[in-house]
């Protein structure tokens, strides 16, 4: 198959052979073949989400494996990490692999199980973090997400024992006792409102405590959807050290602030805002674009977190935290970081596949668009501009903060080792 006028990485049109599932030429009027035309699409490798929320099992309600894969092929990704936060907690070699198997089965990119670090995410027991490494799913990722390992003991275990099989311990920086009861960013706005603010300093203080952990012990630490101006200092420095930390940001912490919950098109109170981290101020959301710009954050991570309805659409202080972002998530990095001039579709390519796959150790996952290359291919027309309609999701679940909004792009076709997945922006 032949892949016409498509603009790799954003350069000038060319054609791509796929044969066997992998990129066997690129150039300019191939000749032969079925022709797919690419029309303009600028092409990047296929996205990898290193932190996606797919609910199963045990939350099947709110998102299932082959919805979650349905909506992250819709989304441009052909590769996705799923949290360990299921019911049973991804804990053992048995429950990973049941997920793992659930991916070979029913999905539509590939899903990489990632391991819980604490027993059922209690954060007072290792779970068997060698035995998920060593089972069929062969976890390299580790996260007690939706919470912090709070413990410095456990902490410095875990990130002690990963270094045996090259994992990584990815962290939810999130101090207990200063965000008790928490409902939003800790501020002015929290203050005019009456909610329980989540202050910065309970993100960065566990920022800090770990990159110094991970210094002390000389393991690789992945901080989770950091969110502070602050956390990008405390990172900039650990990384000035030459400590081998990344982080990760959210496309909504690149877009969206507090204010919204003040005041917004869908009113004050509006729990679709409502999420974990807190979206924060203008000035926190500058500091996270300039450092995915300048590298110091590393990669874009959704943190899709879908629920249904009746979790989403009730009071504050009742409702679950979280947005499904996967089907999203290039626009938002288009309309954050490419139309502001701060990234180029290479720097997106960078954020949003190869540095993903290569902190998930990924082998076959965010290669470049090369001969040889496994075709793990996005295509993303950036001309258009669309409403988004959360009717239009392939997720299960509809809790979007940009319903009725105005964002540029369209995934236009998604190809999984050749396989097209989307194909006219729909599964195929
Ligand atoms: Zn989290």
């Amino acid at each position: 198959m032949i892949i016409r006028n498509v603009r790799i990485l954003g350069a000038e049109p060319a054609d791509i052979r796929v044969e066997n599932g992998a990129i066997a030429e690129i150039g300019p009027g191939l000749a032969g073949g079925d022709t797919l035309d690419g029309a303009g699409a600028i092409a990047l490798p296929g996205l990898v989400d290193l932190h996606t929320h797919l609910r199963e099992p045990g939350r099947e309600d709110a998102e299932t494996v082959q919805t979650g894969t349905q909506s992250a092929a819709r989304g441009g990704y052909t590769a996705v990490h799923a949290m360990a936060n299921t019911s049973p907690v991804a804990d053992t070699a048995g429950v990973v692999e049941q997920v793992w198997r659930l991916g070979r089965e029913f999905a539509h990119c590939d899903v990489h199980p990632v391991g819980a670090v604490t027993v059922g995410l209690e954060g007072r027991q290792l779970a068997e973090l060698g035995a998920m490494a060593d089972s069929a799913a062969r976890v390299r990722v580790f996260s007690d997400d939706g919470k912090c390992v709070d413990d410095a003991v456990l902490m410095r275990r875990a990130l002690e024992y990963v270094k045996a099989f090259d994992g990584v311990v990815a962290q939810h920086a999130q101090e207990p006792r200063l965000t008790a009861g928490a409902q939003m960013n800790e501020g002015v706005i929290s203050g005019r409102l009456g909610l329980t603010g989540w202050p910065a300093v309970a993100e960065e203080a566990i920022i800090a405590r770990d990159c110094l952990l991970a210094a002390h012990v000389g393991s690789r630490l992945h901080i989770c959807h950091v969110s502070t101006a602050g956390s990008v200092e405390i990172i900039r420095w650990a990384k000035s050290k030459g400590w081998n930390i990344t982080a990760e940001v959210t496309p909504h912490h690149l877009l969206l602030t507090d204010d919204l919950v003040e005041e917004s098109p869908v009113g004050a109170y509006n729990p679709i805002y409502k999420v974990n981290p807190p979206l924060r101020t203008r000035a926190d959301v500058e500091a996270l674009r300039a450092a995915l710009a300048d590298g110091t954050i590393d990669i874009v991570a959704t943190d899709h977190a879908p629920h249904p309805v009746e979790d989403k659409e009730t009071e504050w202080s009742a409702a679950a935290m979280g947005m499904v972002g996967l089907e999203t998530a290039l626009s938002v990095v288009q309309e954050a970081m490419v139309e502001t001039g701060l990234l180029d579709w290479a720097g997106v390519a960078q954020r949003m596949s190869v540095v993903p796959a290569r902190i998930g150790r990924l082998g076959g996952q965010g290669q470049p668009l090369e001969v040889g290359a496994p075709a793990n291919i996005t295509l993303y027309d950036p001309s258009v501009r669309t409403k988004v309609d959360p009717s239009a999701f392939a997720s299960k679940s509809r809790n979007t903060p940009y319903e009725g909004m105005t964002l540029p792009g369209r995934v236009v076709a998604t190809f999984l080792r050749g396989r097209p997945t989307v194909l006219e922006g729909k599964l195929v």
